[in-house]
């Protein structure tokens, strides 16, 4: 299965919103844990929250996550933008989830750290995938087996492409 990602980048917020937009992309589907903050840490890093601002300003932001429900919260209150926890990435699901909140006309992309969840998420939706490297090297102990497997099956292309 190819779970390569359409394009990969260092953080969230090295992603040019202009490529996005000529792209024609309308939805950005974002995970949270290591991806919009580290999994250890209850903050987001400053660029990355001023991205995201950004990004509300020409498209539908979403956020669809694996994380514990109290730091879906914490996105929901500080980026003012829909953010969904326990969300079991890439089960069926979740496949609910995006088919209730994200808007069926516009196309879109989803955001994320993992090949696993994030890639096969978009994979099985039909949806493009930027992937991010983790933001903390620390990972769910679930985590920890299909990084394992990221790094054996996904030994090429897996640097970022700025
Ligand atoms: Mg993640």
């Amino acid at each position: 299965m190819n779970l390569e990602p359409t394009a990969y980048f260092s953080r969230v917020s090295d992603i040019p919103l202009d490529m996005l937009i000529s792209d024609g992309v309308g939805t950005l589907v974002v995970d949270v844990d290591n991806t919009l903050m580290p999994y250890d840490e209850d903050n987001i890093p400053d660029d990355i929250a001023e991205w995201m601002r950004k990004a509300k300003r020409h498209f539908t932001v979403v956020v669809i996550s694996n994380t514990k429900p109290y730091r879906a919260k914490i996105i929901r209150k500080t980026l003012h933008v829909p953010a969904y926890g326990m969300c079991m990435k890439p089960l069926p699901i979740s496949w609910l989830v995006l088919r209730r909140r994200v808007p069926k006309d516009k196309p879109a992309v989803v955001i994320g750290d993992q090949f696993f969840t994030d890639g096969l998420y978009a994979k099985w939706n039909n949806l493009k995938f930027i992937k991010v490297e983790p933001l903390s090297p620390k990972d769910a102990t679930h985590t920890k087996v299909t990084r394992w497997l990221e790094k054996i099956l996904f030994t090429t292309n897996t640097k970022p492409s700025d």
